[in-house]
């Protein structure tokens, strides 16, 4: 017994010299496994699942194995090895994110002024995951962004409607300042507020979410934007408050019906999707009690519009005059949800029911009036001079 035990510690001994020492232990007394063996046992892994910590150690360790066939196994590693659990490193079941830079390599880069920002992709936690891309832009925010003028097409065309910029012009601001709501709130700021809680909302719904904005300033120019979008999403929505003063309800703004415009690349590939996506996020406010303008969309020839390879919209959620605080915001966040889910043809998740109850509509007959204006005759249309658009 007293041999086998001194036997024991020096086995322990030589494991040790040979865990530190790759190499460098040698005990005939202990058995000795092939390299094969060690081989095949860590290709079995699969080491791209390892952290890459583990998977640098394993492939590491394998290779100063081939180089010496003389160094024996240790039977009882006293370090835990990466193949000793055949178990899987499971995926964790939460959102991660990412910074995701613009690239002036892109299809239409070239034309982007403004781009040294960072967005955030925000990947949606596996067990709830639709596979999708929403792009949610926060409008305006791009400090010094308005002194700064970009091509309005792709192609240098000139404008088709007016807006925030005449029709007839080239260029138009890299990015506008915005408006100010009539509390003083600037747009920027509760278009900042709602984009953050639409995050929320899509992530939990099991969409990706790619960012533009998370602070008061990013600098990234409506086209920059709009590339972004297109190279990292499957859908694009702006947020913004228009420039009236009546709380007149939202809309988005939809690609301009004029021939010139249509048949111009990118918009001719993407206009009908435009209209689409539109169409379903209009509804799906509407269905989250949000008060609809009209048929819910005005043509306008925006920027986004016009570079965006993806279904893009501009959506005007409300006025000056609207309310933006908690509630509302989170009824719009909703509607927005549903409009995606109708859009994609995918079945809503299970989600604690938002209350919607405090959000004011003077419009209770909006749900049914959603492009029907004949239904709504009481909503005056409102001249389209003071909307201000992203182009
Ligand atoms: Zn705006």
């Amino acid at each position: 017994m007293k041999r086998s035990k001194q036997v024991s510690i020096l086995l322990t001994a030589a494991c040790m010299t040979a865990t530190c020492l790759s190499g460098c232990g040698k005990s005939a007394e202990k058995p000795t496994v092939s390299v094969s063996e060690e081989s095949s046992a860590l290709s079995g892994n699969d080491v791209s699942s390892l952290p890459a910590a583990l998977s640098e150690n394993a492939v590491s360790e394998n290779a100063s194995v081939s180089e010496n066939r003389s160094v024996p196994s240790d039977p009882a590693p006293a370090a835990p090895a990466p193949t000793a659990d055949p178990t899987p490193t499971p995926v964790p079941d939460v959102v991660t994110s990412r910074p995701v830079s613009f690239d002036p390599n892109w299809q239409y880069g070239q034309n982007s002024k403004i781009n040294s920002g960072t967005a955030v992709f925000y990947t949606a936690a596996p067990s709830v995951s639709k596979g999708k891309t929403v792009c949610v832009n926060a409008g305006h925010g791009t400090s010094g962004g308005e002194s700064v003028r970009t091509l309005c097409h792709p192609d240098g065309s000139a404008k088709v409607t007016g807006g925030s910029t005449a029709a007839g012009s080239t260029t138009a601001m890299a990015v506008a300042s915005g408006t100010t709501l009539l509390d003083g709130t600037e747009e920027r700021t509760a278009t900042l507020s709602l984009a953050l809680k639409v995050k929320d909302r899509l992530l939990a719904e099991g969409y990706n979410v790619l960012m533009i904005r998370e602070s008061d300033d990013v600098q990234l120019d409506n086209i920059a934007r709009t590339l972004l979008a297109n190279n990292y999403a499957d859908i694009h929505i702006s947020l913004h408050y228009d420039s009236t003063e009546s709380d007149k309800g939202a809309f988005y703004m939809s690609p301009p019906k004029v021939d010139s415009y249509l048949s111009m690349e990118p918009v001719a590939s993407t206009y009908q999707a435009d209209d689409s996506l539109g169409k379903q996020i209009i509804s799906g406010l509407s269905s989250a009690g949000i008060r609809i303008w009209e048929n819910g969309s005005l043509e306008q020839d925006l920027t986004q519009t016009s570079y965006s390879t993806i279904a893009t919209i501009d959506l005007e959620v409300g006025d000056r005059a609207s309310d933006h605080s908690d509630a509302p915001q989170a009824a719009i966040a909703e509607g927005i949800t549903a409009g995606c889910n109708a859009y994609f043809g995918l079945p809503a998740t299970a989600q604690p029911k938002t209350d919607t109850s405090a959000v004011p509509s003077s419009n209770p007959s909006a749900d049914a009036a959603a492009f029907d204006p004949a239904v709504s005759p009481d909503v005056t249309p409102e001249p389209t001079k003071g909307l201000e658009g992203v182009g």
